[in-house]
């Protein structure tokens, strides 16, 4: 079934053949062993966004295709894993856009994740999370919940430009202060930090202030970007649009390579590490051990 949003995008239903997908171990950035899109394609349409990149070959990245059957998939698939791995939810979108009002696919998910117990990294740009404080507490008393916040920026201007369909960062500040004041685990995920337009220091020093005053206990970093066919010409387009000028520094610096490194990244990375363990902030994501909730368990069951 086709509809189309205000904005010309297009929501397409469709059902998938499978949901989860595996891997062996966490991945060492963000603990993730399974992984899971509930929907495909993202209306928060951030201009550095890697899910743009041709080789995931989605036609229109600003339509979304909702997987109508992935709570009926997730429900059979789940019970099969013999590991209690840590659940992502998605990739190729932000389970928190504003099309998870209606459909609700993941909250229905966390719901079943709780059921299963297993646990979770529910990494977004939208307060709309807050929603789901209820179910992300039953599934930290359970197992493992944790809550990451992307910001790149701490200026509401700057992020309506380089994330022009998300909430505002002020907003995904406030909703990590709530979920941290009623006890889920949140954090951070500074990443990309775009050359020439969020790498300097006033902006990562305030960013990592902000986190520490709104309850974050770990900010995991990474200063820089990649760009891939597809996303490429995106974001060229983009910083013309909005940038002018940063184009053409940024294609005399990198050219066509992948990893583009913020300007004075080595010392950013020193000035960052310096403050976060001055004010005691974590640099890196806190990841599920089964063998400590087994102690827990064990321990309130002698009591
Ligand atoms: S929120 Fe994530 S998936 Fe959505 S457009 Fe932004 S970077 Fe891409």
């Amino acid at each position: 079934m086709l509809s189309s949003t205000m904005d010309e995008s297009m929501i397409k239903e469709i059902t998938a053949k499978t949901l989860l997908s595996h891997d062996n171990k966490p991945d060492p950035w963000f603990g993730i062993q399974y992984n899971m899109n509930l929907y495909r394609g993202c209306s928060h349409q951030c201009i550095y966004c890697d899910s743009r990149s041709a080789c995931y070959q989605i036609e229109n990245f600003a339509d979304t295709l909702v997987k109508t059957n992935a709570l009926e998939l997730l429900r059979k698939e789940l019970p099969g894993k013999r590991m209690k791995g840590t659940i992502g939810t998605g990739s190729m979108n932000d389970p928190y856009a504003p099309i998870e009002k209606k459909y609700q696919l993941t909250r229905g998910a966390l719901k079943i994740i709780a059921e299963y117990g297993f646990p979770v990294h529910v990494l977004t740009k939208s307060n709309l999370v807050c929603r789901d404080v209820d179910l992300l507490l039953e599934i930290q008393e359970r197992s493992f919940a944790l809550v990451s916040f992307t910001i790149t920026t701490f200026d509401d201007d700057l992020g309506k430009k380089v994330e022009p369909g998300a909430p505002l960062v002020s907003e995904r500040f406030a909703a990590m202060n709530f979920l941290a004041s009623q006890g889920v685990r949140v954090g951070v995920s500074l990443m990309p930090v775009l050359p020439f337009i969020e790498d300097n220091w006033e902006n990562i020093k305030t960013i990592v202030n902000l986190v520490s005053d709104n309850g974050a206990g770990h900010i995991l970093a990474a200063f820089g970007m990649t760009q891939r066919e597809g996303q490429q010409e995106y974001y060229y387009q983009k910083l013309d649009d909005l940038f002018p000028g940063v184009r053409e520094k940024h294609i005399r610096k990198f050219k066509n390579q992948y990893e583009c490194s913020a300007n004075q990244s080595k010392q950013l990375q020193s000035q960052f590490a310096i403050l976060c363990k001055q004010i005691g902030m974590g640099m890196k994501v806190p990841v599920y051990k089964p063998e400590l909730k087994m102690k827990q368990l064990n321990i309130f069951d002698s009591l």
